[in-house]
């Protein structure tokens, strides 16, 4: 189903285990995406002629597939977005009018910059405390940390990842968001990485917001959702304005479009949102729960293959990891490995992968990233590992000889 992966790459059969950062996109997905251009391509929401109805049905078909995917309350309480950064961004604009000096926005410090930085900036202009909940030694979110945080008072918002893009921690949303519900703020999931890794029911999880990418699950760049409850959506003042998102406009006061539009503000991208519904349904149709399970064994299998590498150290030990193993070798630097291993067709991630908080936590400044998705297999992270190890020795024995 995925044409890239028979690519070659420097020579190689590319072993693509760059995952946590774009996953690839199956034919049926290309394949949608060509048939909307080739069939029913026209703005949505706008014409009346054929080719408008059609491209709007198709959009609003995707809206339904993706609700049923996350569970939202209801179709129109899923807004089309660039991907979580722009949702996330979205909502910590859309909610700033909720705080006051003396408020607090409580995230975590596993946080990638996307959940990160909104809300710094958004408690910086508004005067509320910004608030950081610290991690256990192996990894986790210190619930106590968190308690202490939220006992403090004045928590409006908690804004927290459900898997870490570099620890792989899964979190216990349900359990976050009942503790943030209970002190009276808003809970904010990043969904970003647990989407393609577990199910997310956001009613069952009783988060308010879930944000997170279509390009991380299969369907593509450019586009992404922001579900929500319904109150929780209707909270958000608009962070765009333009065509659509309006209900009548003058030069004395201009009133808004019921949900979602009112969130969509210009044409949106709607053959990314029609990808979108084609890879959640690509992935409903191959079984989430045997993903999720299939890919928790290539994690398993990964961190066991790497521990056996010489001096390298795996980043947190987690209670429950997913989609990922970040590590660090003795004496080599994550880039000068990863050009290594790239020359022999694989591809994993180096650096501070957007998440230098908890790089700090770490006391690193850049890792490596292995993250199978389910087209990997064993045999090949096995040749990963092998490669790792070769590149590592072979920089050790550069370094030797100076
Ligand atoms: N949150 C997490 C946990 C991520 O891993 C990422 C991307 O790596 C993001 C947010 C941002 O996603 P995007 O760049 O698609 O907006």
């Amino acid at each position: 189903d995925f044409p890239i992966l028979s690519e070659q790459v420097h020579g190689h059969p590319l072993v693509y285990l760059d995952n946590s950062a774009t996953t690839q996109v199956p034919s049926q997905v290309l394949d949608a995406v060509a048939n909307h251009y080739r069939t029913s391509n026209a703005n949505v929401h706008r014409g009346m002629h054929y080719l408008a109805h059609a491209s709007t049905d198709a959009l609003e078909h995707a809206r339904e597939v993706v609700a049923r995917f996350v569970n939202a309350p209801s179709v129109d309480c899923v807004v089309f977005t660039r991907g979580t950064t722009d949702g996330l961004n979205m909502v910590a604009r859309g909610l700033s009018h909720l705080l006051q000096p003396g408020d607090a926005v409580v995230v975590s410090r596993l946080e990638h910059h996307s959940n990160y930085v909104p809300w710094q900036q958004a408690c910086f202009s508004c005067g509320a405390r910004f608030e950081v909940a610290d991690l256990t030694p192996e990894g986790d979110i210190d619930e106590e940390d968190y308690a202490r945080l939220l006992s403090a008072g004045n928590v409006k918002i908690v804004a927290m990842t459900g898997c870490s893009n570099v620890l792989g921690t899964v979190t216990p949303v349900a359990r976050l968001a009942r503790m943030a519900h209970e002190a009276g703020a808003l809970f904010v999931l990043d969904g970003a990485q647990i989407m393609r890794h577990g199910v997310v029911g956001m009613q069952s999880l009783g988060v308010d917001y879930l944000a997170f990418s279509g390009h991380k699950m299969m369907a593509g760049t450019g586009i992404g959702a922001l579900a929500g409850t319904r109150e929780a959506l209707e909270e958000l003042e608009p962070r765009d304005f333009g065509g659509e998102m309006v209900d009548k406009v003058t030069a004395a006061r201009t009133t808004w479009e019921e949900l979602p539009l009112r969130l969509e503000a210009g044409t949106p991208n709607y053959v990314g949102a029609i990808a979108l519904g084609a890879a959640c349904d690509y992935l409903s149709a191959l079984g989430r729960e045997d993903i999720a399970a299939y890919e928790a064994s290539l994690v398993d299998h990964a961190e066991a293959a790497l521990g056996e590498v010489e001096g390298l150290h795996i980043a947190g030990s987690p209670k429950e990891r997913a989609g990922l193993v970040s590590f660090t070798i003795d004496d080599v630097h994550p880039l000068d490995l990863c050009t290594l291993v790239d020359a022999r067709g694989v591809a994993l991630r180096s650096g501070h992968n957007c998440a230098q908080p908890v790089l700090e936590w770490l006391g690193a400044t850049s890792v490596a990233r292995l993250s199978p998705a389910f087209y990997n297999t064993p045999a090949e992270i096995d040749y990963a590992v092998e490669q790792i190890s070769r590149a590592a020795k072979m920089l050790h024995t550069a370094r030797r000889r100076g």
